[in-house]
Parts: C-alpha cells; sequence; structure tokens
C-alpha cells in the first residue's frame, strides 16, 4: 500500500483553486457634494481658478467606485468573502459619504487645516484607497465623477490618473494613394470605397501626475478639457479626415494613426499644464478601439489592475 504521503499524491491541484492568484473588482456608489473654494485665496481668485465648482453652497454628483482587489484564492474557491468586502466598502466609504458634503465629511477635505485639499475626483479616489487599503487588498481603484470624468488609483502615492471623455464625429476612406483600387478594396474591404463614410468617435484622453495637495489636482482640469477640444475636437469634428485634415493627406486615417496623431497633437501641450499624456482611446464604434500609450519607457505599473477597472 503506498503512503498516502508521498509526492505524487500531494501534486494534484489543490481543491477550489486554493493559492491560485486572482483579480476581482466591486462596484459601490454613492452621492455627494463638493465646493471647490480655498480660504487663502480672495473670492474673485476662487471664482476665477474654479469657475462654477466655487458656487457657494456646491453641487453635487452620483459617483461610482470600482475596487481591484487582488490574491489567491481561499480553500472556498474565492479571493475574498464578497459580504465581506461589501461591509468593508460600506463601512469605511460609502456609508461615511452618501449623501453628504465631501469638505465636511472627511478631515481631509478640511480648507482650514493647512493640510486640508479640495474634493476633487482625483484627492477623493485617493482618500478612499488610504481608507480601504488597510482592509482590503486593493490593486487598483477607479472613481467616476461622472461618465465623462474618472481618476484611477494604484497606489498610496500622490500619484493618480485622470480621463476624460469626449466625442466628434467624422468621416474617412481608408486606402493608399500609391495603391490601385483592387489592391485596396483586397486591404481595406468597404472602408475603401471611395467616397468615404463616417463614425461617431469616442475619445477618451487619460494623463498621469502628482496630486497637488492642496487643490487636489494632478493638473487644472478645465485647461485639460479646453486643449481636447481646441486642438482634436475642432479640427476634427464633422469633417472629411482625408481632405480637412493635413495629416491625413498622406497618412491612412485608421482609428490607430488618428489615436496616434491625437496624441502626438496633446503630448507637449499637456506637459505644459504639468501632467503627462498617459493614454489616447478612441473607439470607433462599439466594436472596435484603439489606444495609444504615450510616456515611454513603459511604466512600471501592474496593468492586470488597470484592466480590471476598465471593465467596471
Ligand atoms: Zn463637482
Ligand atoms: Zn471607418
Amino acid at each position: 500500500m503506498k503512503n498516502p504521503n508521498n509526492s505524487w499524491m500531494t501534486a494534484a491541484p489543490a481543491a477550489h483553486g486554493r493559492g491560485r492568484p486572482c483579480v476581482i473588482t466591486r462596484r459601490a456608489t454613492f452621492s455627494a457634494s463638493h465646493r471647490y473654494w480655498l480660504p487663502e485665496l480672495s473670492a474673485d481668485d476662487n471664482r476665477a481658478r474654479f469657475g462654477p465648482c466655487s458656487l457657494a453652497p456646491g453641487h453635487g454628483h452620483n459617483y461610482e467606485l470600482i475596487v481591484a482587489m487582488g490574491g489567491p484564492l481561499d480553500a472556498d474557491g474565492m479571493v475574498l468573502n464578497l459580504s465581506e468586502v461589501k461591509h468593508a466598502i460600506r463601512h469605511e466609504v460609502t456609508g461615511q459619504l452618501d449623501f453628504r458634503f465631501l469638505n465636511e465629511a472627511w478631515p481631509e477635505f478640511d480648507l482650514e487645516r493647512p493640510e486640508g485639499m479640495l474634493p476633487t475626483t482625483e484627492a477623493l479616489c485617493l482618500a478612499i484607497w488610504r481608507r480601504l487599503a488597510p482592509h482590503l487588498p486593493v490593486m487598483g481603484l477607479r472613481l467616476y465623477e461622472q461618465p465623462d470624468l474618472w481618476a484611477d488609483v494604484l497606489d498610496d502615492s500622490m500619484e493618480a490618473f485622470l480621463s476624460i471623455r469626449t466625442h466628434f464625429a467624422a468621416a474617412h476612406r481608408l486606402a493608399r494613394p500609391e495603391l490601385s483600387p483592387e489592391e485596396n478594396d483586397a486591404i481595406y474591404g468597404k472602408c475603401a470605397r471611395p467616397h468615404g463614410h463616417g463614425h461617431n468617435y469616442l475619445l477618451d484622453v487619460t494623463v498621469r501626475g502628482r496630486i497637488d495637495p492642496r487643490t487636489g489636482m494632478v493638473c487644472d482640469l478645465a485647461a485639460l478639457q479646453q486643449l481636447v477640444a481646441d486642438l482634436v475636437v475642432e479640427p476634427f469634428d464633422h469633417t472629411f479626415l482625408n481632405k480637412d485634415v493635413a495629416h491625413f493627406a498622406t497618412t491612412v486615417p485608421t482609428a490607430e494613426n488618428i489615436a496616434l496623431h491625437i496624441a502626438d497633437l496633446l503630448s507637449g501641450p499637456i506637459a505644459a499644464t504639468g501632467a503627462a499624456l498617459h493614454k489616447v482611446r478612441l473607439q470607433e464604434s462599439p466594436n472596435n478601439a484603439a489606444e495609444v500609450f504615450a510616456e515611454s519607457p513603459q511604466l512600471g505599473m501592474a496593468p492586470q489592475a488597470l484592466e480590471a477597472l476598465a471593465v467596471g
């Protein structure tokens, strides 16, 4: 009879995946108000810097939080028991913030204290990280202030990613001028038809930067939105890209090439705001998108965390 402790018998896969790593995500929502107003600035300076966000008594958002957590499976086949995850998020975050005025809900946002920060999307995402990390194996957090504005935090440092979404409509034709119609048809199919066709493009621009310890911002959001509007949306919207945007007279305007050109247009001007252009994501249709990572060399971040957040 064989010894049941022989290694060949214990080498079988552990039951229920025990010990194997996995990333899980949990979504939670809360509604809260805030106001951007720094007591050390004059009323005029507050209005000039923060625009309508400076108006009293504040305004609100329906926030959506995505928490990515990683670790090995336990004997029950879970990274964590979801009821414990739900409890931790409710106890540490949503139960304290839902229907509250953020400036007063947490001391992090008490601007009478010198270490107080404005409750921007990225500052709130970082504060949530710091409150959740002691309780959950957090790998990444995404916080949507609204569907077209969100922040990602991947560690406890002051670094954050801020993303804005906008859109434009444009026509294009995919064909290389040096090729015959038959050759273009063989490569690009219907997209090579001579009079073009159009898309409603969705454009996500992600910047990376350090959160300012007082303004809570990685960059001036209004300035970032203005750059994207002036350099991309205004010149691209309602155009025939091949004819109306000089770059595409000689470069085939595939989604990939449009995303690359947008990254080239935005990199320098965004760097001047103090943040770095991290990613351009151009969604051409519900079925295809192109992503350009503008920073080089590659960051040493955990891409699996960002991937997990993206499906939230
Ligand atoms: Zn707001
Ligand atoms: Zn197309």
